[in-house]
């Protein structure tokens, strides 16, 4: 996966700066412990106020922000209008 801009130093240098902050959630508002396991539902993650899909700056620090991993899977979900459940395996 050369080329992948979330494995670049810059990168990992805004998320650990964001982590820094110690900000609490950006969705639910609620603190994130820093010292928790990256795969915990609680764990911190760094989110984009412009999703990247949408023209949003990977590495701008004005365009990143602290939320729960949780939250930001949850938030990622609902991107948009959700398309009818369907039962179809892809
Ligand atoms: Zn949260």
């Amino acid at each position: 996966m050369a080329g992948n801009p979330r494995n670049g130093r810059p990168y990992r240098r805004l998320v650990a700066a964001v982590k820094a902050l110690g900000d609490p959630c950006a969705r639910c508002g609620h603190n994130i412990d820093p010292t928790l396991d990256a795969r915990h539902p609680l764990s911190f993650t760094l989110d984009h106020v412009v999703p990247l899909s949408r023209g949003g700056n990977l590495l701008d620090p004005a365009n990143a922000r602290s939320m729960h991993r949780r939250c930001n899977s949850q938030r990622g979900n609902r991107v948009g209008p959700q398309p009818l459940k369907t039962t179809r395996r892809w």
